[in-house]
């Protein structure tokens, strides 16, 4: 069934236009920083002209899943300019602009305005921009819908009843705002156990598919909960950049999304 999901998030050929891609959840450490990095990845693997904007203001975590921590933007025309990755995934986060370690305590709107800078950058011929967003529903998403109208957006819960309801409060949140909700990814689905082989299920088994077939929102895949992405991911390398089945399944899901 995990071929039901229509791939909705058209690329015009003819016409090279930016389309963004929202990431949301309703939860935070559901896996949506990972899960956007890797799909940028993927999608780059694939050919495409692919950004991240790391909207996640209070807590980015793009500079280390791409390692390129030590990366400062320089700005032209008063706007900034994406720091490359070596990925091939240009990428602009609060994470660069601030000393690494330091709170970030703004109020709404001035989180708002960071968000309209790393968004309204200096982006060239980039074709698809992927904004990993804080968790929630609160003032950074209402800016996003509301200024910069993504094409569609990705949820992405674990399986386990507590987030999908919050996750559930995301899909409507981005629907209310006109923004179509273009797949759910159901992160965490699934431990093997490193010694003896055993699957178990810590957040639930399922949920995720159930859920998207509830709303009507196409079901994108599943990741499990892995030990291989947890390491690979603190040093920076994406498990879809490596050949592995964890990057086979994080590039299913681009390739899915993306036509
Ligand atoms: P969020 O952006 O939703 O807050 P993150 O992507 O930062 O979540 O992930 C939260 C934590 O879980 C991180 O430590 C990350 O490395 C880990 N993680 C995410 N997805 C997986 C997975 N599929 N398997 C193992 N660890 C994961």
């Amino acid at each position: 069934t995990e071929g039901v999901a229509e791939v909705r998030v058209a690329m015009m050929a003819d016409r090279p236009a930016r389309r963004i891609i929202a990431i949301g959840s309703g939860k935070g450490g559901v896996g949506k920083s990972t899960l956007t990095t890797n799909l940028a990845v993927a999608l780059a693997r694939a050919g495409r002209k692919v950004g991240i904007v790391d909207a996640d203001i209070y807590g980015p975590s793009q500079p280390k899943l791409l390692a390129n921590e030590g990366e400062r933007p320089v700005a032209e025309n008063d706007k900034l300019v994406p720091v490359e990755s070596r990925w091939g995934v240009r990428v602009l986060s609060m994470g660069h602009l601030v000393e690494p370690g330091r709170a970030i305590a703004w109020r709404g709107p001035m989180a708002g305005r960071a968000l309209g800078q790393l968004i309204d950058a200096q982006w060239g011929d980039t074709e698809l921009l992927l904004v990993d967003l804080p968790p929630g529903t609160g003032d950074v998403q209402l800016t996003m819908l509301q200024r910069f109208k993504p094409a569609g957006a990705v949820i992405v819960s674990t399986p386990q009843d507590l987030a999908l309801i919050d996750a559930t409060r995301a899909m409507q949140m981005f629907e209310a705002g006109g923004v179509p909700v273009v797949g759910l990814v159901e992160n965490m689905a699934g431990y093997a156990c490193p010694h003896c082989g055993e699957i178990s299920d810590p957040f639930g088994a399922g949920g995720g598919e159930a859920t998207a077939a509830e709303k009507g929102v196409p079901f994108l895949g599943r990741i499990p909960l892995a030990l291989g992405i947890r390491e690979a991911s603190d040093t920076g390398t994406p498990p879809a950049a490596g050949d592995d089945a964890h990057g086979e399944a994080f590039r299913a899901i681009g390739d899915r999304l993306v036509r």
